[in-house]
């Protein structure tokens, strides 16, 4: 069976993710996702009402013109986990194949909101629930198989597909976490066992993204006892407190909302995403909150969760808010500028859970977000986080478990690649023998 693969998107960036594989005359694709950056560059482009050849041409999602070149049908369309670089475009793309959307219950959640908003395409995939640990026929002699895997965004998968010729495995996005705070550890033996059956692991596509950081990922347990250290410190102070984080990280705020609770505040959720992606997660029963916390997204139900915090007393709260990257519109950007009613006073603390994504507009955005909250004479609390990408020992371990005959290094751009191919190269990998460099709309062929 001749099997070939298509590196679609996130080959020269990290962001708008996809990549085909080709099994015989059956296609499956892994991710459509969008790439932000792209789009957050230019003020108020609307994504919801653009056509996909103009957000093609913005390189805001993967031009997938090169799927024409495959020859076969596209059976299924896999986001590995609900992060906008992974599910982002499916609603701008995914209408072109006649083929169902199978992903865990938790980004197939996600992936449905998405669609419900997007305005330019009726999307009419089916979408199919597939949970960690399950299969799924694709055609005689292919398989579908999600391996539960550990990131910064619960109910993550690997996806395998099982061929004649040897599994492929897609390795984006992930850490080795033997203690997550939400769900399942990664299922390190189910890889082992992977590169034992029957002719092993063909290739092994994988998340390059801290690939030149030494050392390996702390689990997301340490980036628990780091935030609970810093909250904990804040016990006697009794002015305002405010914590930030990714929204989609739902154990992060979980231990946000449980920490607040440890020093006698009362959490409140704020900002649109946050609204979303816990409440998502709550209604799914992946997370237990206590049963008086507030989720506010929208406008007006802020600013009298603010007004209220104010009469009340900042003392008895700890709002989480998004603007961790110091977005232009989030909450904290905006609380940073006193356009909401909460009132920054000198001395009060403000913790980002998160780390600046190094890109220069983060990096002025985010600049510009703690200037004005400094100006307020605001502490910040920086970095109290981990990433939720395997750095160098880690790709190590996953080589070792899986002994690919292939490797193709995705999730990051030429530079990026870099310090993948020299840990590659010293396992014996060669460059364009079984160590595949490549860019956004190629296609590799492996037998
Ligand atoms: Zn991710």
């Amino acid at each position: 069976m001749e099997i070939e693969i298509a590196t679609i998107g996130g080959y020269e960036e990290v962001g708008r993710q996809m990549t085909a594989v080709r099994a015989g005359d059956d296609v499956v694709i892994f991710d459509m996702g969008l790439n932000l950056s792209q789009v957050l560059i230019h003020d108020n482009v609307e994504t919801e009402q653009m056509h996909s050849l103009d957000l093609i041409d913005m390189g805001a999602i993967p031009d997938d013109r090169v799927m024409s070149d495959l020859e076969g049908d596209v059976q299924a369309i896999v986001p590995t986990h609900g992060h906008l670089d992974h599910i982002g475009a499916i609603s701008k793309l995914a209408h072109r194949y006649n083929a169902p959307v199978v992903a865990t219950p938790f980004t197939i959640e996600l992936v449905k909101q998405q669609i419900e908003s997007e305005q330019k395409f009726g999307v009419q995939n089916d979408l199919i629930k597939m949970a960690a640990g399950e299969t799924r026929r694709i055609s005689d002699g292919v398989e579908l198989e999600f391996v539960n895997v550990t990131h910064s965004i619960i109910d993550a998968i690997n996806p395998v597909l099982h061929t004649p010729e040897g599994s492929i495995v897609y390795g984006l996005d992930k850490r080795i976490d033997h203690t997550p705070v939400i769900g399942d550890p990664i299922d390190m033996d189910r890889f082992r066992q992977i590169a034992r059956e029957d002719n092993g692991v063909l290739a092994y596509i994988e998340d390059c993204t801290n690939a030149s950081k030494k050392g390996r990922t702390p689990s997301e347990a340490v980036a628990r006892r780091h935030l609970k250290d810093v909250i904990y410190s804040m016990e006697d102070y009794d002015g305002g407190i405010v914590a930030t984080t990714f929204s989609s990280h739902i154990a992060r705020v979980k231990s946000l909302v449980e920490f607040a609770k440890d020093i006698g505040r009362q959490p409140v959720l704020l900002g649109r995403s946050m609204e979303k992606y816990s409440g998502t997660a709550e209604r799914l029963d992946f997370v237990e909150f206590p049963e008086d916390l507030g989720m506010f997204g929208h406008r007006k139900s802020v600013d009298r969760t603010f007004k209220r915090i104010m009469k009340d007393g900042k003392e008895k709260y700890l709002p989480i808010v998004t603007g961790h990257q110091g977005e232009p519109r989030a909450m904290l950007t905006r609380m940073g500028r006193g356009e909401t009613p909460y009132d920054i006073s000198k001395g009060d603390k403000v913790v980002f859970s998160a780390r600046v994504i190094p890109e220069p507009t983060n990096k002025g955005q985010r600049y510009q977000s703690e200037r004005l909250l400094r100006m307020q004479g605001a502490r910040i609390y920086d970095e109290v986080h981990v990433s939720g990408h395997l750095n160098r020992e880690g790709h190590y371990e996953m080589l070792d478990a899986l002994q690919p005959q292939h490797v193709i290094p995705a999730h990051q751009d030429m530079k990026g690649f870099s310090g993948y191919v020299d840990l590659a190269a010293k396992q014996g990998y060669k460059l364009d023998r079984d160590l595949h460099v490549t860019t956004n709309g190629n296609t590799i062929t492996l037998n």
